[in-house]
């Protein structure tokens, strides 16, 4: 008599996928086990990277761990700042969607259907060259990919007037407990059938599938633009020129804030020649040339009634150069402290002005040093706290600060993330933001999806 021997789950997974979709060498597990999330949190190194290159791998590979009851920890571009694709035990697969990139573009009906592995800006491009707009711009989008966009529901300067990922997205496929497809959504812009499962799905972080194609929507591209820069002798003012610009019947398609520290932080690391300020805006239209214009000069007009000092950027070039700045904030930070929390809180805009100058305070209070900018129009503002890591008792009173940051954002009617996500550094906080009605609603729909817990187990919700 033979005794049949039972194959081991990762052999199962290389004859299902085929040897090379399974890599198990340690430089590649230990590759996949990061993401850029700044400040240490709990990660495994686990047992295989998978790299699926169509649906049916995914399908075969939801399928196999969930008889072999193994978590999957799915991965776009690893840029994520919460931990969301950071695998939390070692028994676990990553999965990286990086050989799934592909693009179809339906010019009749503007949308395009894209595989989860897609580098956002490569999508732009192809269709930008078609007169068409996919507006979502993470300050990542030159790496982040549309999967992990979709997964975070990752917005970005444009967001304002133009909508998150979420705006884009009409229909999705995603795979998900036992190898099921579940499609969601149609290429239309009406669809009121039963409840919304694609908007459930965009921002889950992995949690509830694994997503491979996405139907988006695109519109027509705006011709032209210009930028506005405003700068401030007081931080109050800042709040309350937003809701001047904001209710001016001018609708920028970005309006962006930086502190003055982050103006000094920027300018020491690659100067654009921007001055000493207590904060400074800088504010974008789009739109046909001549109302471009127009737009520019009616916010310069009200700005240079409350005081404000104001400049148009003459050409695109200048443009570019005040919006690299901006952009070179994340790195800047990077390099000024070797700890660094980045909270993405977002409240009422009306409620700037009182919330702007109190997280200055907080900062006083714990002696840290914070830098404050962000997307001010949608009321979503970067904040940093930095310190020394090394430095237990400094770390110790970020960590506090951090906590009175979220109680005044949800005083004010506030989220504890516009854009980064909750993953795993933010899990204590979403239930402050929920109650426990909304939490326990929270685990239901996770159980709907994903009974075994093996999508992205550890992340958003605790089972
Ligand atoms: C310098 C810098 C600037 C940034 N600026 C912004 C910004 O302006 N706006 C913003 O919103 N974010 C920003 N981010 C955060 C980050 O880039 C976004 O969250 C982005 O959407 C992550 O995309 P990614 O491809 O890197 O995904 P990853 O970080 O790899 O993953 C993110 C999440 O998506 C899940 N996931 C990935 N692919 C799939 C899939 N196919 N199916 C199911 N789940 C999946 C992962 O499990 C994880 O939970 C920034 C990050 C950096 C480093």
């Amino acid at each position: 008599m033979f005794r049949v021997l039972k194959k081991d789950p990762l052999s199962r997974l290389r004859s299902a996928l085929g040897r090379d979709k399974v890599l198990t060498s340690p430089v590649e597990r230990k590759l996949y086990s990061y993401d850029a999330t700044p400040i240490p949190i709990e990660r495994a190194v686990p047992s295989a990277v998978v790299f699926p290159e169509s649906e049916e791998d995914v399908r075969r590979l939801v399928e196999l761990c969930y008889e072999e009851k193994i978590p999957m920890f799915p991965r776009g571009a690893g840029s994520g700042l919460t931990g969301g694709a950071v695998p939390t035990d070692s028994r676990g697969v990553a999965v990286s969607f990086e050989k799934m990139t592909g693009i179809e573009i339906d010019l009749d009906n503007a949308t395009a259907t894209v595989q989860p592995g897609v580098v956002t800006y490569e999508l732009q491009r192809r269709v930008e060259k078609l007169g068409l707009f996919y507006p979502p711009d993470p300050s990542s989008l030159k790496y982040s990919t549309v999967g992990g966009n979709i997964a975070e529901n990752a917005g970005g300067p444009r967001c304002l007037k133009y909508g998150v990922t979420r705006d884009y997205v009409l229909g999705l496929r995603i795979v998900i407990k036992e190898g099921r497809l579940l499609r969601t959504g149609n290429p239309v812009i009406k669809d009121v059938a039963g409840y919304d499962l694609t908007k459930l799905i965009v921002g889950s972080e992995g949690t509830l599938g694994l997503i491979t194609s996405a139907t988006l929507k695109l519109i027509p591209k705006p011709p032209a633009r210009a930028t506005v820069l405003a700068l401030f002798d007081d931080l109050r003012t800042v709040g309350r020129a937003v809701t001047r610009i904001m209710t001016s019947g001018i609708f920028p398609s970005a309006l962006e804030f930086m502190d003055g520290s982050a103006v000094e932080v920027v300018e020491s690391y690659s100067p654009a020649g921007l001055p000493k300020v207590a904060a400074l805006l800088l504010i974008e239209v789009d739109g046909t040339p001549s109302s471009v214009r127009e737009q520019a000069e009616a916010i310069s007009a009200l700005l240079r009634e409350m005081n404000v000092g104001v400049s148009v950027a003459p050409d695109e070039r200048s443009a570019q150069k005040l919006w690299g700045a901006r952009k070179n904030l994340g790195p800047a930070l990077g390099n000024l402290r070797s700890g660094k929390i980045n909270e993405d809180i977002v409240v009422p805009r009306s409620h700037l002005p009182e919330v702007l100058p109190r997280l200055k305070e907080i900062a006083r209070k714990y002696d840290l040093l914070m830098v404050v900018f962000g997307h001010i129009g949608d009321g979503n503002l970067h904040v940093n706290l930095l310190y020394d890591r090394r430095n237990r008792e400094e770390e110790e009173r970020a960590e506090r600060a951090v906590d009175e940051v979220f109680e005044l954002t949800l005083s004010h009617s506030g989220s504890i993330t516009g854009e980064h996500g909750v993953g795993l550094t933010k899990k204590k906080y979403l239930r402050w933001q929920f109650g426990d009605t909304g939490y326990e609603i929270l685990r239901g729909v996770k159980r709907l999806f994903d009974p075994e817990n093996l999508f992205n187990p550890g992340k958003v919700v605790d089972l």
